[in-house]
């Protein structure tokens, strides 16, 4: 990773934090006030934090998130929301945030306070030193072993699979410098998996560790499928090393063949009786038939990642965007 230059930043910066919401009504509030509490006056003259400015990105909620976040705005915090046209996924919507964001520095957390806000603040002193990304890394996670292995087996694959390196335990959980989103905002590919991009784009990148803490309320909105989908979609937009392990496979079963081949030409099976050979062929025609649907399953991922891009529609589409004066306006109307 390349090395930050030897400065201390010393000037007044603005902040964006960036929270994709979906069905979040229960949290919002705690949330909330935690920003409120952790970016106070002191707070802000500490860091050297000229102005903090909340965009919460509602991601096609169904329940009364819009609303909550409009009635309770932050005080002595600037808020912009977001509107997404329907639900278009946490990454989707994590993208629409730093598509929208115009701060020196843009931090994206979670909106179930999982991403602790007061993280943020160390990681804005690791900004100081000069790195541009610095990037939320778990030193424990609240959750079932069942989940825990899976996430600890899925962050180890990607880093193995992947041709650049890719930090381990590290989710969307970051800040970024303004030079940094730019870069990203000006990737081309609508099917984003930002944590992966900002690996990619390179710059000098920290990592802040920190505890993981289950969800303060409300429901996750991953299933298992989501999380799947979510693996494969990081896996395939970064890194072509599953087709060289399909094409290694090709190989290898290419090489078995030749000797099997060889073997029958030799006649190494010649004491062996009819029925044993048969039951050697039906084994290497079902390793066979495996590897192809496995191979299939591989070019399939891509193929579908292809498709989507050569369509080239946006990763998400803006239904509002509505900024503080108005959501003040905006409080008679809301329902009770
Ligand atoms: N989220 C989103 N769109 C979705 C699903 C989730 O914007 O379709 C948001 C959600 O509100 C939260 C963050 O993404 O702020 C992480 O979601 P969640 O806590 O459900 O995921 P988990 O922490 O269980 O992986
Ligand atoms: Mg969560």
């Amino acid at each position: 990773m390349t090395k930050p230059a030897a400065i201390r930043r010393q000037d007044e910066v603005s902040l964006d934090l960036v929270v994709p919401v979906h069905d979040e009504e229960q949290v919002l509030p705690e949330l909330i006030r935690t920003l409120e509490t952790t970016f106070d006056d002191a707070c802000r003259s500490r860091l050297g934090l000229r102005s903090v400015r909340c965009i919460f990105v509602d991601d096609g909620s169904r329940d009364r998130s819009v609303e909550v976040i409009q009635q309770q705005a932050p005080v002595g915090l600037g808020i912009r929301l977001l509107r997404l046209s329907r639900n278009f996924g946490h990454q989707a919507a994590v993208s629409a945030g730093l598509a929208h964001s115009d701060a020196d520095l843009v931090a994206v957390l979670d909106a179930d306070l999982q991403d602790p806000p007061a993280t943020v603040c160390d990681m804005i002193e690791q900004w100081r030193h000069g790195y541009e990304v610095v990037y939320g890394q778990r030193r424990n996670r609240e959750a079932s072993p069942a989940l825990r292995f899976l996430y600890a087996a899925f962050y180890r694959l990607f880093r193995w699979l992947s041709p650049i390196d890719v930090p381990v335990d590290a989710g969307d959980f970051c800040l970024l410098s303004r030079r940094v989103v730019d870069e990203l905002d000006a990737l081309p590919e609508a099917v984003r998996f930002p944590r992966g991009l900002r690996a990619w784009v390179g710059f000098p990148q920290a990592a802040v560790a920190y505890d993981r803490p289950a969800r303060r309320a409300g429901q996750s909105s991953y299933g298992w499928r989501d999380l799947y989908n979510l693996a494969t979609e990081g896996i395939a937009s970064l890194s072509l090393r599953p087709l060289q392990v399909a094409q290694l496979l090709a190989l290898v079963y290419g090489a078995l063949s030749l000797l099997g081949l060889a073997a029958i030409w030799l006649d190494l099976f010649g004491a062996a009786d009819a029925g044993t050979r048969i039951d050697v062929v039906i084994v290497l025609l079902l390793a066979s038939n495996s590897i192809i649907l496995f191979c299939i399953y591989i070019l399939g991922a891509y193929l579908g990642r292809t498709y989507l891009e050569a369509k080239g529609r946006p990763s998400f589409i803006v239904y509002e965007d509505i900024a503080v004066r108005e959501c003040a306006a905006r409080h008679s109307d809301v329902a009770p």
